[in-house]
């Protein structure tokens, strides 16, 4: 072990050198945290400045990701009676949370099971959960989850950095093979995009609130959660990226309690989604 001299002895001149090696160091590390900290301040700005994206210009984005899910969601009854329920579902919405949506459900027919909030303003519900689903309260939860999601506006950063700016460069200069590039990449972006847990909590606390006005009471509200909390977390695409589903379940439980909504019983699921794949 190296003895340590104090500084000013003669053997500590020797090591001058070191010193400032180290001093060297020290700036180093001033500068990368410099360097990081603005890149992080630039990272935030933009995560702001998707909430001043107007409802207008996110058509536009949406014009771009949708054809994209609509090739996998051909016309069914199942999503006829998926979208019926959404129309109940708006109505619970404000008048500003309404103004120039068009809330729409694309109903994918496979196994997965997961849901989505893709921009252009259509939710993306796969068969794979609505099979799983046991009620119509519970899938209204779900799909007031997801109206959550573009209420806080988390879809158009679920978009994520790099397909964002491709996307306003694309659509700054109109370039129609970039555009069609990007609807295909697009949805894998969004399919896997991760949503951060205060943002699902917020989606669920605002699902949970839609989900009082539209029956008057939330019996449903945590089936979901509940069910998939029981689940293999790696086969499940939507455990895959949200939060542990139990304590979801008891943050629900809790608010339920808070906001003393009361518990009455589910509705049965429509006739045309009791049979889906
Ligand atoms: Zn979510």
């Amino acid at each position: 072990m190296p003895i340590e001299l104090p500084p000013g002895s003669a053997a500590y001149s020797d090591r001058n050198p070191e010193t400032s090696n180290s001093k060297l160091l020290i700036l180093l590390g001033l500068f990368l945290g410099i360097v990081v900290g603005v890149v992080g301040l630039i990272v935030l700005v933009v995560m702001n400045l998707v909430l001043l994206i107007p409802p207008s210009m996110e058509q536009r984005i949406g014009a771009i990701v949708v054809p994209g899910f609509e090739r996998l969601a051909p016309d069914s009854s199942a999503q006829s009676a998926l979208n019926q329920l959404l129309d109940r579902l708006e109505a619970g919405l404000s008048e500003q949370q309404r103004q120039g949506r068009d809330y729409k459900v694309l109903y994918i027919p496979d196994d997965t099971v997961n849901a989505l909030a893709i921009p252009g303003d259509r939710i993306i519900l796969y068969g794979g959960l609505v099979a799983q689903a046991q009620s119509e309260n519970e899938l209204m939860m779900v799909m007031g989850h997801e109206l959550g999601h573009f209420a806080h506006r988390d879809h158009l950063r679920s978009l994520g950095r790099g397909l964002g700016l491709q996307l306003s460069l694309a659509l700054l200069f109109g370039d129609g093979g970039t555009l069609s590039k990007l609807a295909a990449s697009s949805v894998s972006a969004l399919s896997t995009a991760q949503f951060s847990q205060s943002q699902e909590r917020e989606a669920d606390e605002f699902g949970l609130a839609l989900l009082q006005k539209t029956y008057g009471q939330v019996a449903g509200a945590t089936d979901f959660f509940a069910r998939l909390s029981q689940q293999d977390k790696a086969a499940i695409a939507f455990l895959a990226t949200h939060p542990a589903s139990r304590d979801r379940v008891q943050h629900l439980e809790q608010l339920i309690q808070q906001r003393q909504y009361s518990v009455g019983s589910r509705s049965p699921l429509p006739a045309a989604l009791q049979a889906s794949p």
